[in-house]
């Protein structure tokens, strides 16, 4: 964090400054290790821009990152490196034999760990995605990035975007030139603005918390919806999500619940596992019945009907 990089949000552009003593800042700015990651990802062509952060988290930032070419979207899941992070984490790792090296003297490692961490994350949603699960495609893991399929509150129709591709797929042998593309590299990311308008795109889908519900029948089927996929995800894929509530689910196309956010989910068999799955399960009624106020099922029943 020596030279740590600053977006600048008035204009848009990057640089870097030399600042060793305000460390204020350092948790919302990209170390240089990320940025030139990001700055990679738009000289090979995946992407052509990267223009606003959806959401600054404990954990992690995501960032919305779009290839204008192919009018493919990302969401850039950034994991943070800062130690003080990981204290949360302690809980779901130390049950896990694959996180024992991380500790040395009873200090974790913050580099591997955070390796490990978004490995387990991009794993656990190509899993889920492979099992037939409404996830976000995972598309790439470099280091503490995590690119995936973003979820649109306006998705392109698939017409829509193949033809755009078509187009798209002439264009780009124009423009890639490396050295071309790299001149620009600097003008094409500005991730530290906020998005605060529902532009056309780069508009997330809501999370569950923020979504207005149509009807009651509407309500009690999407909690219906979430307790299938607990059962489905606990007996199919083998995982208990392990911090599911409305803020990591999300509507899309005003009814199909994605599930997000797995990089903490355990398997059947982590000592925790059933305890994860109880404040799952709590999580969801208590949401459905004190904010939704709808009739929930027992909290012992949904346990059983999930394992
Ligand atoms: P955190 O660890 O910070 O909670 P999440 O993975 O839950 O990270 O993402 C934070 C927020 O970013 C989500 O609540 C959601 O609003 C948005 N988000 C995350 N992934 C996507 C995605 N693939 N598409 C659209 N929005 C997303
Ligand atoms: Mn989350």
């Amino acid at each position: 964090y020596q030279d740590k990089i600053k977006i600048d949000s008035q204009v848009k552009s990057a640089r870097i400054e030399k600042d060793k003593s305000d460390r204020a800042t350092v948790e919302n700015a990209i170390d240089p290790k990320t940025f030139n990651q990001l700055q990679k990802f738009i000289r090979n062509g995946t992407l052509t821009k990267i223009d606003g952060c959806l959401s600054t988290g404990k954990e992690a930032n995501i960032y919305y990152g779009i290839n204008e070419l192919t009018g493919k979207e990302f969401a850039i899941k950034v994991y943070k490196t800062s130690v003080l992070v990981f204290k949360d984490r302690e809980r779901y790792i130390s049950g896990e034999f694959r996180f024992k090296g991380f500790k040395n003297n009873n200090k974790i490692n913050a580099r591997k760990l955070i390796k490990v961490w978004s490995e387990k994350e991009f794993r656990n949603l190509k899993r889920l995605k492979l099992n037939g699960f409404n996830v976000p495609e995972p598309y790439e893991l470099k280091s503490n990035i995590l690119m995936m399929e973003f979820l649109s509150r306006n998705p392109v129709d698939e017409e829509e975007s193949s033809a755009a591709a078509a187009d798209a797929e002439k264009a780009s042998s124009a423009v890639n030139d490396e050295a071309a593309a790299a001149e620009s590299v600097e003008d094409a990311i500005a991730p530290l603005t906020i998005k605060s308008s529902e532009n056309e795109r780069g508009w997330p889908a809501p999370r569950l918390k923020d979504y207005e519900f149509k009807s009651d029948q509407q309500i009690f089927d999407i909690y219906q919806q979430i307790l299938v996929n607990m059962r489905l995800m606990y007996q199919k894929c083998r995982l208990v999500h392990a911090d599911l509530s409305e803020y990591n689910l999300i509507m899309y196309k005003d009814g199909e619940i994605y599930i997000i956010d797995v990089s903490q989910s355990v398997e059947p068999n982590h000592p925790m596992a059933l305890d994860f799955l109880r404040m799952d399960i709590k999580n969801i009624n208590d949401y459905f019945q004190k904010k939704k106020k709808i009739d929930v099922f027992l909290e012992k029943e949904i346990f059983k009907f999930v394992i």
